[in-house]
């Protein structure tokens, strides 16, 4: 751990010392109004064009265009470091100098520019009302699938008639409802020309993982969360008895998410279909992952998912399967 000095402790030299009373230790100042006046240190001069403006508590030269305050007076005339410069300043001023920690985390974080996307935004809470009006009805073709009536009423899967689309409630960690999503039924989507999914309130970035409300609990209690793609294969796991499962609904995490996860402490399992290798979802957002936590993905080597055209999700051929690509999981060091 780095220490840094106190915000505090520079608005106390700034504020109580006199940069004239420094700096006339080493130069002769003539008073000219709210300046003072000398030969710059800086620079070859024989008439003077180092001003002190008294008021800023700043210098400046007119000859050399040095300038700034006390502490950088310092590190240029000494040769001096910043922290070094602090130090001689607060020792000049009887100040106290107080560094705190700062942790790696907050350091790497404040380093560290975010893969610029759609701005977060404030989510409004909707009414469940504007759920409850859709479709309870037997959701077959994931019925098909092998995802059973219970495990779609547990997740309040619904059916939303005018749009042909089966729609699931989208809640923030805190269980309210943020927005509403619906996945067309019709699998020529794209001929079609529309949407595989559609959000039906504003969405901004990606900035929650769905499911997480409910899988927190679990993610505490076993320290590990589960990353799948999307809401079905969180669903089958969830037939299997697993609870630590969220779905990314992406697989190109955003920052937001990330910083969701990291709020967890936990270790992740990243979980997505088939197709999706390490390199292709491996972005700066995920290197943050491997950083700050155990981060592990799925990696199907003994193709126990079938070819890639396939897009399975590693849950999709059920819980044997799933748990040998679990026990193989491979860390993902950065
Ligand atoms: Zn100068």
């Amino acid at each position: 751990m780095k220490k840094d000095i106190s915000p505090e402790t520079i608005a106390n030299i700034k504020s109580n010392i006199r940069i004239e009373d420094y700096i006339k230790q080493y130069i002769d100042l003539k008073q000219v109004g709210t300046t003072l006046v000398g030969l710059c240190p800086f620079h070859d001069e024989k008439t003077p064009s180092f001003k002190i403006d008294t008021t800023k508590n700043r210098y400046h030269c007119f000859g050399c265009d040095a300038t700034g305050d006390l502490i950088d007076f310092i590190q240029m005339f000494h040769k001096a470091s910043y922290q070094t410069a602090v130090d001689m300043a607060a020792d000049f001023g009887n100040i106290s100098v107080v560094r705190q920690q700062v942790s790696d985390t907050i350091k790497v974080f404040k380093e560290y520019k975010p893969i610029k996307h759609a701005k977060p935004f404030v989510h409004p809470i909707l009414d469940m009302g504007v759920y409850n009006r859709y479709d309870k009805r037997p959701i077959k073709l994931w019925e098909e699938e092998g995802i059973n009536s219970k495990t779609i009423d547990a997740y309040n899967i619904r059916y939303d008639t005018l749009r042909d689309r089966i729609v699931y409630p989208v809640y923030d960690l805190h269980g309210n409802l943020i927005n509403v999503k619906g996945r067309t039924i019709y699998e020529e989507y794209k001929k079609l020309n529309i949407p595989k999914y559609i959000n039906y309130y504003k969405v901004g970035c990606m900035d929650y993982l769905q499911e997480l409300n409910k899988a927190q609990k679990y993610v505490k209690e076993k320290g590990e969360m589960i990353i799948f793609e999307g809401i079905k294969s969180c669903m089958k796991a969830f037939q299997l008895g697993m609870r630590n499962q969220v779905a990314a609904e992406t697989s190109a995490l955003t920052y937001e998410q990330i910083k969701l996860i990291l709020g967890f402490h936990c270790d992740v399992v990243i979980a997505f279909d088939k197709d999706k290798k390490l390199e292709d979802y491996y972005n700066d957002n995920m290197k943050l992952l491997s950083r700050f936590t155990n981060l592990y993905y799925i990696n199907d080597t003994k193709n126990l998912l079938g070819d890639p055209s396939e897009k399975k999700s590693p849950i999709d051929n059920g819980l044997q399967v799933w748990e040998e690509l679990y026990s193989s999981r491979e860390r993902v060091i950065d």
